[in-house]
């Protein structure tokens, strides 16, 4: 299904062409049109398939090894990429520590870790949360004390995406426990998860996937060396991270992907007869087309390097709001079916809606939750007092 907001010039439709023919041909059938992530060996070798053919990050600079894909490009690969229902790829590397070194990080740093993110070959995940620590992060306990050469980190992270598959995690910490203001206190650090004292836990969701982990520290050594910035500086950067982090949520692929299984299972329902029905698919179609060109144009705005402020707030709240509605269509037109855990045959393959039901719930929540973009958008934008 063609959503977009962009007519393709000529060279842009060869390159959707040579895209969708190169995932035609190779996608490998059992990582189509999955309600989950995949297994993660199997996700892997979906990231190094795509790695191999130089698609897999088209944001970054051709000095580091990317692509340098224009604004259209980018989204051309996202859209096709949602139409052929590709999986999700381990992308705390690419699109959250990667563009972070590239800002903040040495050139030391810079040699060490992104030519290896590139390759899929050493996997990140993300340390900010902590127990008690979610939508209030500033207030993270996890300290890191200064020994010489070294930091000493003991604390707890929790719902760390696939902690338990990752060889690095970049975390907040605490290096200053008598700063003024929280914010002040907290440092960006690179913790090597192989450092004695890391225990690793599992944590399964409902939706069946082994998505997060526990991270535990008890007197782990991180040489200075794995410090972003300066000491101290760690909340400017994690901001900078999380907008990155908004917009690639927003991004409208999930959105399509699911209207495409709420048109297959309406029409094997019948549902799609329904003219009330028909009306509710063409207001998602119409929220899916907004979000498109909202996206677009917040993308324009990153690469011209222009920060996006509240924006990335709005894109959150709202393709996250339209992502549950059309899901909650797709419920719809599972009828009976609905609750069934197994999946819905269509002439079009099967579709597993329950999965898919269970797992946007979280779609509001990760990246600092609709409530807390609203508590942003009333502050920043409307001036209103807190
Ligand atoms: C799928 C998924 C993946 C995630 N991956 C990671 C990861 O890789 N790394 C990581 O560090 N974290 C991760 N998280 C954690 C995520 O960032 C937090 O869940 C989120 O910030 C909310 O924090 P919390 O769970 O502690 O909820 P809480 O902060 O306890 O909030 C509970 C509820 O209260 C509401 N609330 C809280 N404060 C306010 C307020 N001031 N005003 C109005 N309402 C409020 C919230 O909106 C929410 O509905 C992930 C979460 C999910 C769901």
């Amino acid at each position: 299904m063609a959503i977009g907001f962009r007519i393709d010039t000529d060279d842009e439709k060869a390159f959707r062409a040579e895209v969708r023919e190169w995932l035609d041909a190779n996608l490998p059938d059992d990582l189509r049109g999955l309600s989950t992530r995949p297994p993660f060996d199997r996700s892997q070798v979906w990231f190094h398939m795509l790695a191999e053919r130089g698609w897999i990050a088209p944001h970054w600079p051709k000095t580091h090894g990317g692509m340098d894909a224009t604004i259209n490009q980018q989204i051309i690969l996202r859209e096709e990429l949602a139409n052929v229902g590709a999986p999700e790829i381990s992308s705390q590397g690419l699109n959250h520590i990667g563009p972070i070194l590239m800002e903040f990080g040495t050139d030391a740093q810079k040699q060490q870790h992104l030519p290896h993110i590139l390759a899929g070959t050493v996997n990140w995940c993300q340390g900010y949360s902590e127990p008690n620590s979610g939508s209030d992060l500033a207030s993270l306990r996890t300290r890191a004390d200064r020994d010489g050469d070294t930091l000493v980190v003991n604390g707890q992270k929790i719902w760390t995406t696939w902690a338990h598959h990752s060889d690095w995690i970049f975390a907040l910490v605490r290096t200053d426990q008598d700063a003024p203001r929280k914010q002040a206190g907290i440092s960006f650090l690179l913790i090597d998860l192989t450092t004695p004292g890391i225990v690793i836990r599992p944590i399964k969701t409902i939706a069946g996937d082994d998505e997060f982990a526990e991270v535990f520290f008890e007197n782990v050594s991180v040489p200075m060396s794995n410090l972003i910035g300066n000491i101290n500086d760690g909340w400017r950067i994690a901001n900078s991270l999380l907008a990155h982090e908004r917009l690639n949520t927003a991004s409208p692929t999930h959105v399509i992907n699911a209207l495409d299984r709420v048109k297959k299972v309406a029409t094997a329902s019948g549902l799609m007869d329904d003219a009330g029905f028909r009306d509710r698919l063409a207001q998602a179609e119409l929220d899916a087309v907004g979000l498109a060109a909202l996206y677009s144009h917040a993308v324009g705005i990153t690469a011209s390097g222009r920060p996006l402020g509240p924006d990335s707030s709005i894109m959150k709240i709202y393709s996250t709001e339209i992502l549950q509605r059309t899901v909650d269509l797709l419920f719809e037109a599972a009828g009976s079916e609905a609750a069934s855990s197994g999946r819905i045959d269509t002439d079009d393959g099967s579709v597993d809606v329950a999965t898919l039901l269970l797992q946007v719930r979280r779609a509001t929540i990760y990246g600092g939750s609709s409530e807390i973009q609203r508590n942003i958008l009333a502050k920043r934008v409307l001036g209103l007092p807190s």
